[in-house]
């Protein structure tokens, strides 16, 4: 089975849709605000697809660009801006950040119930602490709602995850241990790699490496879900190599039109989440 990210993506966007029509109705509109340094490609390209997606939700969005060069203190200064800002309810700071800034401390800054893109400490102590009622980390979130919307019951199911980033294995190994799940955490270090995938029920790889799992990572039973993105001959490929893998196993992701897709509207559903933190 394929498991497509866009019929998920196109799910949570039907809902994100409804739940904005209903605060619009309401008088409120919700609001993101995109507080980027300079104007790197990659943050400006990841800018418009954020504001595309919110144009199709009809999420209100605030772009602040500061300069290459701000200083902590007027960085600082802006994001507490936001934070005090009743109209925003969302805030996504594009990482990675200028190294005289400290990430450290502005992720402390940043209000935990307005930071969709999980900086906070305090959610991702949420996270770890299996309390539900912070905004978890888009990607690891959006590998366990595909999971969930194919039908899958992640009870007891052992789980292979090639990762151990914060961005990623981390955080999703806590988010399976909330189902029930058994979980495996691999990384460059791990013996017997293919063994572990392939003794798994549902393999996630994030390794960032093009095609790099063959077949002989998989059985016929494995759920394969691939959040690697490479580019290989000037193609964007996961870490699986598909056509490979994808007629020997029970079920996989694509790259793109998987996991990716599904973050990104994760992201804005986040920016609802936030609202219903915020009135609390
Ligand atoms: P990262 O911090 O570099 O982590 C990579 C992980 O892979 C590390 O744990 C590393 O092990 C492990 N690894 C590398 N080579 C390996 C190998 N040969 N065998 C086993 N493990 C290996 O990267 P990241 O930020 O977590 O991102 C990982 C991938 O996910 C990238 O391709 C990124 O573009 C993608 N990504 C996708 C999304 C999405 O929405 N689809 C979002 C975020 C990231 P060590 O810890 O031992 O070094």
């Amino acid at each position: 089975m394929l498991l497509s990210g866009k019929r998920v993506a196109d799910k949570i966007k039907a809902d994100i849709i409804h739940a904005v029509e209903e605060y619009k109705k309401n008088g409120q509109a919700p609001k993101i605000a995109i507080l980027r340094v300079g104007a790197r490609e990659d943050d400006v390209a990841y800018e418009e697809r954020v504001l595309k997606n919110c144009r199709a939700t009809g999420i209100e969005a605030k772009v602040v660009e500061v300069d290459l060069n701000i200083d902590m203190q007027s960085f600082v200064d802006e994001l507490n801006r936001l934070n005090e800002d009743t109209d925003i309810h969302g805030i996504l700071i594009f990482r990675p950040l200028p190294e005289h800034l400290d990430m450290e401390e502005i992720s402390k800054i940043i209000k935990p119930e307005k930071d969709i893109d999980c900086m906070s400490p305090v959610n991702v102590q949420k996270v770890f602490t299996g309390d539900s009622d912070g905004i978890t980390p888009c990607t690891p979130e959006a590998v366990i709602e595909i999971l969930k919307h194919y039908g899958y019951d992640l009870q007891g199911r052992n789980v292979a995850i090639v990762n151990r980033s914060m961005v990623l294995g981390k955080p999703l190994a806590m988010l399976f241990l909330a189902e029930n799940a058994t979980v495996t955490i691999c990384h460059s270090k791990t013996r017997d790699l293919k063994e572990i995938t392939k003794m798994a029920d549902i393999a996630v790889t994030g390794i960032g490496k093009g095609k790099f799992f063959g077949p002989d990572y998989f059985s016929k039973d494995s759920i394969v879900i691939d959040v690697g993105i490479n580019f290989a001959g000037g193609k964007l490929c996961g870490d699986v190599d598909f056509d490979k893998v994808s007629g020997q196993v029970s079920a996989i992701s694509p790259v793109p039109g998987g996991v990716g897709t599904v973050t990104s509207m994760i992201l804005l559903s986040h920016v609802i989440k936030a609202m219903k933190l915020q009135k609390k």
